[in-house]
């Protein structure tokens, strides 16, 4: 048999002693009456951009999806398995959150992966390459409006301009067009700068992101 990682038997044991038990009705209470968040964030995967630590959340507050680059495909149906529309669907339908947050982030691996399409074929296999294609005219706008500018920058840029087009997605869904018009629901963009801990919030009527 494989051994269960120690590295995370003790640090399990360390939740369930400092954090589970001080909290155990609050637990009782979320596991009798189930979840209602009022908020969903779609993140990256990146191990440094956790949202319930960004936002100080206790259980039950946050709805989290994480994926490469907290990218929203369109709308599509069809025949494949649509994990991130299922996710927003019961979010949405189901949970009925208020907001919903794409949370993007600097250093992002598959945002540089994006930029650099010959090298993300290279090193980043089959699954990649396909999924970042989702910014490809977002990498082309970047491409334009920053001829000369540091590579740094550019992925900066993108990095910003991949939350965009992940919001312009989220408004391909007919159900989000509908709860958004009659202002049920608010959807926002976020960007998180890991090295000074800056989280910005998008003002899409500037497309400028403002420190929060
Ligand atoms: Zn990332």
């Amino acid at each position: 048999m494989t051994q269960f990682p120690e590295l995370l038997s003790d640090r399990y044991r360390r939740f369930k002693y400092r954090h589970f038990i001080p909290h155990a009705e609050q637990y009782e209470e979320l596991a009798a009456y189930g979840q209602a968040p009022d908020v969903m964030i779609v993140s990256c995967c990146d191990s440094r951009v956790d949202p319930e630590t960004i936002f100080s959340a206790m259980p039950g507050e946050l709805f989290v999806m994480r994926n490469v680059a907290n990218l929203i495909p369109p709308f599509e149906t069809g025949g494949t398995y649509h994990g991130v529309s299922a996710a927003i669907e019961f979010a949405v339908l189901n949970l009925r959150v208020k907001h919903l947050v794409i949370m993007g982030h600097s250093g992002c691996g598959g945002v540089k992966a994006a930029l650099d399409r010959e090298a993300a074929r290279e090193t980043e296999g089959q699954f990649i390459t396909k999924w970042m294609s989702m910014l490809e005219s977002a990498r082309l706008r970047v491409l334009a409006s920053h001829q000369g500018a540091a590579r740094k920058d550019m992925i900066t840029a993108l990095e910003r301009e991949g939350i965009k087009t992940s919001l312009k997605n989220l408004r391909t869904f007919p159900f989000l067009q509908e709860l958004e018009a009659k202002g049920r629901i608010g959807l926002h963009g976020a960007y998180f700068d890991i090295a000074t801990g800056q989280l910005s919030a998008l003002n899409e009527t500037t497309g400028e992101f403002y420190a929060l």
